[in-house]
Parts: C-alpha cells; structure tokens; sequence
C-alpha cells in the first residue's frame, strides 16, 4: 500500500465526528441516533474498502466529511419523502393496475376523511345502541342497486372469490369451464385460488367451446358448485360458445347446485348506451337467478379497493359465517369510501358526473377534445420554449381487466421537445414531485386526454415548464 493511500485511511472520520456535523446540521433531528451511526458507519466503511481496493474506481481524493454527510442527509431526505403520491395518469389506460386503478369521487374521499381520523359506528348500530355489523352500511345500497337479495364486501374481489369457493364448496368440486380458467395478473389463476379455497376442480369442456351438456355430465355427488368467470382481459373469437348464465342457473335448480359468477369488473350501468361495448350489469346478472355474483370496488364501479359478493340471502349467510371472513374484512376507509360511491349511483347522471372511471369511459370523443383544446391553450400561453404542441386523435384502453379489445377513440396531446429527446422528457416528467406518467410514440410524448382530469392541467402545465427549464 502507498503512503497516500495509508494517510487517507488514517484520515478517514470518525462516527463521533459525523454525528457533531449532524447534529449541527440539524440531520440529527429527523432520525433515530443508531439509524444515523448506522449510516455512518456503513458510508465510511465503503470509503475504506475503495481506498484499500486501490486505484480502480475507488477514491480519487482524500475522505472529506463533508462528503459523506452531505450523502447521509440525502439519505434521510429520501427516508422522508413519501414514495407513494399521487400522479397524473396521461396514459390513456383508465384503469390502469400499477397507478392504482379507480381515483376516488370527492364524495367519497370526504366520507373516508369523515370516519379516517376519529371514532366511528363501524360496528356500532346507533339506533339500538348495541353491537352492529360494519356490511349492515353498504348491505341496503347493494342490494338496492342491484336486486339482490343480500350482500357482503371483503378486501378484494380475490378475496371475494375465495371467501365464496371456499364457503361454498369446500372438500367438493366446482364445474368450471375450460374456457374461464383466467389469470387476472399478479398471482390470480382460477385454478390455483379454488385449491386455496379447499375446491377441487372440474374442467367441463374445451377452450373455446363449453355447452350445458358438458356442464351436467360433470355433476356427481361430489360437485357442490357450478361456477361461472367472466373473461374479463381477453375475448376468445371465432368458433365458440358459451352457456348461458340463464341455462346454468336452471342446471344448478334443478341438482341443488348453487350458482356463483365471478364478474370481475361488475358494472352497474349499461355501457352500451354510451357506445361501449356490452358488459353485462349486475342487475341483470342477479335477475337471471345467479346465486352469488362477486365483483371489484375498484374496476368498473369506480370506487375503493373491495370485494362485493352479493345474491341469494342462504348462500350469503354461510358465506359471512366462514371464520375466513374475518381475515379477508374490509376495512372502514375502504367501507367508508365505497359507501359514498355506491351513493352516487342512485342517481345515474350524477354518477357519470362524479366517478372519474365512467366519466372516462362514457364520455364522447368531443368532450376529449374540447379538454385537449384548453390544456393545448394553456401550454401555448405558459411560454414554454422548446416544446411543439399540437392535439390529435389516438386510442384509449378501459384497462384493469375489463371490456378487453375495446378501443375507445380519444385525443392525445402532443408534446414535442427540440432540445431533448422524448424518451428523455418522459423520464423528466416521471421525475416530478407530481409525476406524469404518458406514453412515447417515436418523437413525441403522448398525454392521453380521457385519462386526464381537468384539475390536472396545472400540473401538467407548471411541469412541463420546469422540465424544459434546465435546458432552456
Ligand atoms: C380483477 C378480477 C379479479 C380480481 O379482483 P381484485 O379486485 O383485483 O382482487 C377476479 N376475477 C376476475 C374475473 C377479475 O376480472
């Protein structure tokens, strides 16, 4: 070892030493004393090994203290800034699984800060003045928009389909076909969910073909269950049939079967009426007899994160009984939130006004348009140099598994940078304190104006300049 080399470990800084300079700085104040020495012990022990692996990439300089606070303090910086926030989902995926899926209504935002920070009546009924039951706030709504004879929600919908398999037919078979045996993503398969739940399996007929045939051949005294999946993130084309729900319910009558429908995305208005495609409603899944109909708070309703499970009042009993409903409860935010969404749909109109997730979907191309054409405005009369904007037509996704293959015309607004690559900009504006998450095509970056809220444009709008700024 070289005498430089030996004199820079003597000069290595003390932790004692460190700590001073924290605490003069104030570092000291915004974490636990042994996370700090911690730090520091770990940052001077990565100077000495660079030291001692020689003049490969290791030091260039003696150690300065300095340097090595100045990290600690980004550290604790980073410890301190909350990783998850809010961002402007610009890609055009309404509900997109990794920004969260559905943004919450105001209504229902205030009814979860209403009940977040103090006590509540989750389990409390405040006309008896006794024990109540936390579904007993939502159990009316649901079943009132819905038809149904009696409901329940869980954390989940993965959770709703494993509460009801697992309530239902445990130690026996669910006939399922062939056809619904779904990945959701993420670690959901049909399959491996009802061998979680204590179900066997059993597979009626082919990909692309199941008739009612298949379906009654494969009751024996084992099954307990008939189970139908709506195939909710890819269509299967050409050749193919389907039983019917209405047929599979009358097979159940008839064997004492009951029949449960994993809708998935569970829509509670008729889409087609806005010119998407047909999604079967709730309602007329529980009309056609189904016995428990299990759903998402957070896809097309466009509410919280929840399970719904819903139907006939003897299914859902046991279902509410099973001891595994304790451990898939939802909870009061959650319940809260999702109470002041289901409220909104008493009213249709005010429902596609007040839930972003069918706002986005419903809204016509114009209504798109005219957005793109204010941000576009705003944009031009900000004076952000060196950035091209211009508004034209594109596709939007529903997303988060539901109405696959449908192409939802929309406009895109087009940001152009002349002094930086676009794929450069884009990685800017997922750098922002609020970041904007959009899409590349070639030169441009692509902002997606049905996913994003008028509110949004001032960040948009003071983002754009400030990522452009350092280069300007
Ligand atoms: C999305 C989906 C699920 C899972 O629902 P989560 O709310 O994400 O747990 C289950 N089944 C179907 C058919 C789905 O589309």
């Amino acid at each position: 070892m070289d005498d430089r080399r030996r004199l820079w470990l003597q000069q290595l800084p003390k932790i004692d030493e460190l700590m001073l300079v924290l605490e003069g700085q104030g570092v000291a104040d915004r974490a636990p004393r042994p996370l700090l020495k911690e730090l520091c012990r770990a940052a001077v022990e990565r100077r000495r090994r660079a030291i001692l692996a020689g003049d490969g990439p290791g030091e260039e300089r003696p150690p300065s203290p300095t340097g090595i606070v100045d990290e600690i303090a980004g550290q604790i910086d980073r410890l301190t800034t909350r990783r998850l926030r809010r961002v402007v989902n610009a890609t055009g995926v309404i509900l997109h699984t990794n920004l969260g899926r559905a943004p919450l209504s105001a209504a229902a935002r205030e009814c979860l800060l209403d009940v977040a920070c103090g006590y509540s009546n989750l389990e409390f009924d405040l006309e008896r003045g006794a024990r109540g039951l936390r579904y007993d706030h939502v159990r009316e709504l649901l079943c009132l928009l819905t038809g149904a004879e009696d409901a329940l929600v869980v954390n989940n919908n993965a959770a709703a389909v494993l509460l009801a398999l697992n309530s239902l037919a445990e130690g026996g078979e669910a006939v399922v076909s062939r056809g619904e045996l779904i990945e959701i993503g993420g670690e959901f398969r049909i399959p491996e969910v009802m061998e979680k739940g204590g179900v066997r399996l059993r597979e009626v007929g082919t990909t692309n073909r199941t008739r009612l045939q298949d379906y009654r051949e494969a009751v024996n005294p084992e099954t307990r269950l008939l189970m139908k999946v709506h195939t909710s993130n890819y269509k299967i084309v050409g050749f193919t049939e389907e039983t019917s729900l209405r047929d599979l319910v009358a097979l159940g009558r008839e064997r004492g079967l009951p029949v449960l429908d994993d809708l998935g995305s569970g829509c509670l208005i008729d889409l087609d009426r806005y010119g998407r495609q047909r999604e079967p409603t709730v309602e007329e899944v529980v009309a056609a007899g189904t016995d428990v109909v299990t759903f998402s708070g957070d896809k097309l309703l466009g509410g919280p994160q929840a399970g719904i499970i819903l139907g006939k009042r003897a299914p859902l009993e046991r279902i509410r009984k099973n001891p595994l409903n304790r451990a898939l409860r939802i909870d009061k935010l959650t319940l809260a939130a999702l109470e002041g969404t289901l409220i909104a749909y008493l009213n249709p109109r005010q429902a596609r006004a007040e839930l972003r997730v069918l706002k986005a979907l419903t809204e016509t191309p114009g209504e798109a348009q005219a957005r793109g054409k204010r941000l576009l405005r705003k944009l031009r009369a900000a004076g952000i140099n060196g950035i091209d904007f211009s508004l034209r037509e594109g596709v939007a996704a529903a997303g988060g598994g539901s109405l696959p293959g449908q192409e939802i015309p929309t406009f895109l607004v087009s940001v152009t940078p002349r002094t930086l690559s676009a794929s450069r900009l884009e990685e800017r504006l997922r750098a922002l304190p609020v970041p904007i998450v959009a899409r590349i095509d070639g030169e441009e970056v692509l902002l997606d104006m049905r996913t994003v809220a008028e509110e949004e444009f001032v960040f948009i709008v003071a983002g754009l300049r400030s990522v452009i700024l350092p280069d300007a």
